[in-house]
């Protein structure tokens, strides 16, 4: 079982190799420079605000009550899993956006690369906590994120810092050739049984939600209503995410088009 993971991880690395893009950046979309108004607010509520920091920390007392609830003898089989996204769910990015707005710069892989190569995240409050019991229990910890591969060896430092468990590059699998999880998901599911799926952004948890309209996004949250705070923990991310490019219908537009888009959705009575 080990084996075929460390095959699979051995191959996503190197496919990494080979394409270069960032979640933060592709899909984002969110430019800090020409959208620091828009950004300012929700980097500082990120920052700032004791109610992020409670929300955090509910996510997470949620996703302990459901650790709980796993009776022993499953977890003895030994095949249990979590998933896990990493920016936003695990890792702290704000300080990137928050760089960026002050020194009024755009993002770009340079300016990612600068971020990550500090080494300089903090853990998303309750994070690092949870997946340490979760681990102690015997449970298996893997972390699909976008990150590229220039991002890996810098990650697991971080990942390292932090204490985080299974902090190696088998239970890493970061982006290969699509920013959809889904087939990293599925290679896990073939070898354990998923407990809990914990992100910021619903693409972490189902392909439903992947390239929709707001309506259908809509439809496919209300569709898995019982499972929002059970098998699905989510955490706050009002900067960045899927829900950014949904405002533009997922399509390149200029500054002034957003803008116009922007208040075209604000509803009022
Ligand atoms: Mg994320």
């Amino acid at each position: 079982m080990k084996t075929k993971f460390k095959t699979y991880a051995t191959a996503v690395l190197v496919i990494l190799l080979l394409f270069s893009s960032k979640e933060i950046i592709a899909q984002d979309s969110v430019v800090y420079k020409s959208e620091s108004q828009v950004t300012v607010f929700p980097v500082l509520w990120q920052q700032t605000s004791a109610e992020y920091r409670a929300l955090c920390y509910q996510a997470f007392n949620f996703a302990t009550l459901r650790l709980n609830e796993i009776p022993k003898k499953e977890i003895k089989k030994g095949n249990l899993a979590i998933i896990t996204d990493l920016d936003e769910t695990i890792l702290d990015n704000s300080y990137v956006g928050a760089q960026l707005i002050k020194e009024n710069k755009q993002m770009s892989d340079a300016e990612w690369n600068r971020w990550t190569n500090a080494s300089k995240t903090t853990e998303v409050p309750g994070a690092v906590a949870f997946l340490q019991e979760a681990s102690k229990k015997g449970i298996t910890i893997f972390y699909i994120s976008n990150r590229d591969t220039a991002s890996v060896k810098t990650t697991l430092i971080d990942l390292k810092n932090l204490q985080l468990p299974n902090a190696d590059a088998e239970h890493c699998l970061f982006k290969s050739n699509t920013s959809s999880k889904e087939v990293r998901r599925m290679a896990i599911e073939k070898e354990y049984k998923i407990v809990m799926l914990l992100g910021d952004n619903l693409n972490d948890f189902k392909n439903t939600f992947e390239k929709k309209s707001i309506a259908d996004r809509f439809i496919a949250t209300d569709a898995e209503q019982e499972l929002w705070g059970k098998k699905f923990i989510v955490l706050p991310n009002a900067t960045y995410g899927e829900w950014v490019s949904t405002l533009y219908n997922h399509e390149h537009k200029s500054d002034e088009e957003k803008e116009k888009i922007r208040r075209e959705l604000l509803k009022g009575y």
